[in-house]
C-alpha cells in the first residue's frame, strides 16, 4: 500500500468504528448504514487511492466536477449530494447511480422524463432534500409541503424515492444539531405513512456531527473531511 492509501484506509476504518459505536449506543446494526465519503474538491487520484483503501461510495456536489472525476476512477458507486439544476439533470442521471438532492417536485418529473427515454422499467434511485431547518441560504422542501407534493411526485413512475436527505446547519456544538436529525425522521414515518412509495432511507449527518445521526437513524452518512482532511476552501 503507497503511504496515501493507507492514510485513507486509517481514516476510514476511524469513520467505521465511530459509526459502530454510535449504533451500538442505540441498539442498531452498523451494516444499516451506508457511508457516503464525499470527494468534492479532491483530486481523481486521491480518489483512486480512497477506492483501493476500501471505500466504494463516493459524493460528489458538482456535477461538472463530477463528469471529470468519476471516468478517472474505477470501481465505485458515486451519488449527487450537491444542488442540481434542471437543465443538467440529463448529465446527473449519466454520471450518478444516485441523487439525493431532489429538491422540487418539477426536478423529479424532469428526471422521471429522462428516465422514460431510456426502454425498461428500472427505476432510478433518487432522495427528497428537505430544508427542515427551514434555511433560507439551503434548498429543500419544506417539511410541512412533503405531503401534498406527493401528489405530483407519485406521477414520476421511474424515479425509485428511497428516502429523505437533509443538509443541517453546521452548530459549535454538534449535538444542537440531533433536533434536525430526529426531525427527519419524524418527517419521513408521517409521510411514508400517507405515500408508502418514500423509502426508510435518511441520508443526514457529515463529519461534525455523523456520530448524533447515526443516534437518530440515519441510514445514509455523507462524510468528507474525516476521511479527506481539511478542504482548501474549508
Ligand atoms: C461537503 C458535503 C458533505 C461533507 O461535509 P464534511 O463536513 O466534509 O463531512 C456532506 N454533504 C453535503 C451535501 C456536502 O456538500
Amino acid at each position: 500500500m503507497t503511504a496515501d492509501v493507507q492514510t485513507l484506509a486509517d481514516a476510514h476504518a476511524r469513520v467505521l468504528e465511530r459509526i459502530a459505536a454510535a449504533c451500538g449506543r442505540v441498539g442498531r446494526d452498523p451494516s444499516e448504514v451506508t457511508l457516503v465519503a464525499v470527494s468534492k474538491t479532491v483530486a481523481a487520484e486521491r480518489v483512486r487511492a480512497a477506492v483501493a483503501a476500501g471505500i466504494t461510495v463516493l459524493g460528489e456536489n458538482r456535477v461538472q466536477e463530477a463528469e471529470t472525476k468519476v471516468p478517472a476512477v474505477e470501481g465505485a458507486a458515486w451519488h449527487l449530494v450537491g444542488p442540481l439544476q434542471s437543465n443538467k439533470a440529463r448529465r446527473a442521471l449519466e454520471v450518478f447511480s444516485m441523487i439525493q438532492t431532489v429538491h422540487r417536485a418539477d426536478l423529479a418529473v424532469r428526471l422521471d422524463m429522462l428516465c422514460r427515454e431510456t426502454s425498461g422499467d428500472e427505476r432510478y434511485p433518487v432522495l427528497l432534500q428537505v430544508n427542515v431547518d427551514r434555511d433560507p441560504a439551503k434548498a429543500g422542501f419544506q417539511p410541512e409541503a412533503l405531503a401534498a407534493a406527493a401528489e405530483s411526485l407519485d406521477t414520476a413512475q421511474r424515479l425509485d424515492f428511497r428516502g429523505l436527505m437533509t443538509v443541517g446547519r453546521q452548530f459549535d456544538d454538534p449535538s444542537d444539531a440531533r433536533a434536525t436529525f430526529a426531525a427527519l425522521r419524524a418527517r419521513s414515518d408521517a409521510v411514508r405513512a400517507a405515500w408508502p412509495r418514500l423509502g426508510p432511507d435518511l441520508s443526514m449527518g457529515m463529519s461534525d456531527d455523523f456520530e448524533i445521526a447515526v443516534e437518530e437513524g440515519a441510514t445514509i452518512v455523507r462524510i468528507g473531511r474525516a476521511i479527506f482532511g481539511d478542504r482548501p476552501d474549508a
